[in-house]
């Protein structure tokens, strides 16, 4: 793709976290962006995105909605997250190639990975081993997106492709107190401690598992890269490179919250996978890295944070 001007770009869930980061990425590009919100457009609607696509005919997808959730949303409601996504996705892609769509980029997820996958884990671990129990439903639906996009790739010629990110956080991220991921989880309660005075500061967990986190900022641009980049596999890992421990990011968080009360560790929450670090060598040889360091990535995702903390929404 030798350049968005002018093209007729489709960025699914533009409304999300990374969906709005995807538009935001967009400015200046100067494309014919294509944005359906879920009033105008339901995705798990087969002969609705057909019709849609038909008429619309985008020409580079973006395929980003789907249904997200931290770990407790995961464990809790493990059949929304398999059949949402599995109609969303087949719709999507399937589409895409229907309607002669040139390229497509689905997100997927590092919960896709198996537990005991070695570390850092490269693309081609995928399959090789059972997953965390907490989010096998919605790692099975991402995994499904991941083998569309090969098996159209093989059967039709068609130019998709999937990424995997790690945790995401940054402007946009949802807060609710029990469905989001863990920045965002520690981020509500470390400014909810700190204005009610509160001593302890509660962590799910036991505080040792590990997570590489990358800016949702950083996710788009590279998105965008793999876009234009002659891409030659079918999946890219996509992050910064290190991990830190819940502990370390919850004492982040603290510091950019300014709460100084202890940490307590609520053990009867998930652990999840100990660890899944991203190797990101793919990324990297295609000439992508990753920018926002988490300190000020943090200062960003809480400035957005306190601008949105009283609307209705949260
Ligand atoms: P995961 O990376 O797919 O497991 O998803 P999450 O973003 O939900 O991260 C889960 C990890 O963070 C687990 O080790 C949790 O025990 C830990 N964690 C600590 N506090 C929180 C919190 O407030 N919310 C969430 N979602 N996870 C938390």
């Amino acid at each position: 793709i030798a350049s968005l001007a002018g093209r007729r770009v489709w960025i699914t869930g533009h409304k999300g976290m990374l969906g709005s980061a995807m538009v935001r990425a967009m400015a200046g590009e100067d494309a014919h962006l294509l944005l359906t919100s879920r009033a105008e457009l339901d995705l798990t609607d087969k002969v609705a995105v057909l019709a849609w696509m038909e008429k619309s005919r985008p020409e580079l997808i973006f395929h980003i909605g789907a249904k997200v959730g931290g770990i407790h949303a995961n464990s809790t409601l493990p059949a929304d997250f398999l059949h949402e996504n599995l109609l969303i996705q087949s719709n999507v892609i399937d589409g895409a190639y229907r309607t002669g769509a040139e390229k497509l980029v689905f997100v997927a997820s590092n919960c896709t990975y198996p537990t005991d996958a070695q570390q850092p884990i490269a693309e081609d671990a995928l399959l090789t081993g059972p997953l965390d129990s907490n989010i096998r439903a919605y790692a099975v639906s991402k995994i499904a997106g991941i083998e569309m996009c090969r098996a159209y790739r093989r059967q039709h010629g068609s130019n998709f492709i999937a990424i995997i990110p790690p945790n995401l956080y940054g402007p946009g991220d949802n807060y609710h107190p029990q469905h989001s991921h863990v920045v965002a989880g520690i981020l509500r309660r470390a400014h909810e401690a700190k204005v009610a005075g509160a001593k302890e500061l509660v962590v799910w967990g036991d505080g040792t598992p590990r997570r590489e986190l990358l800016h949702v900022d950083d996710l788009a641009s590279a998105m965008k890269h793999v876009m234009l980049a002659p891409t030659t596999h079918d999946l890219y890992n996509i992050g910064c490179g290190h991990d830190l421990s819940i502990s370390e990011i919850a004492s982040i968080i603290e510091d950019v919250v300014g709460y100084e009360g202890r940490i307590v560790y609520d053990k009867t929450k998930p652990n999840g996978t100990m660890r899944k670090l991203l190797d990101i060598s793919r990324i990297l040889e295609l000439g992508w890295k990753a920018e926002i360091e988490e300190k000020s990535g943090l200062r960003s995702a809480y400035d957005d944070f306190l601008a949105r903390y009283q609307s209705p929404e949260m």
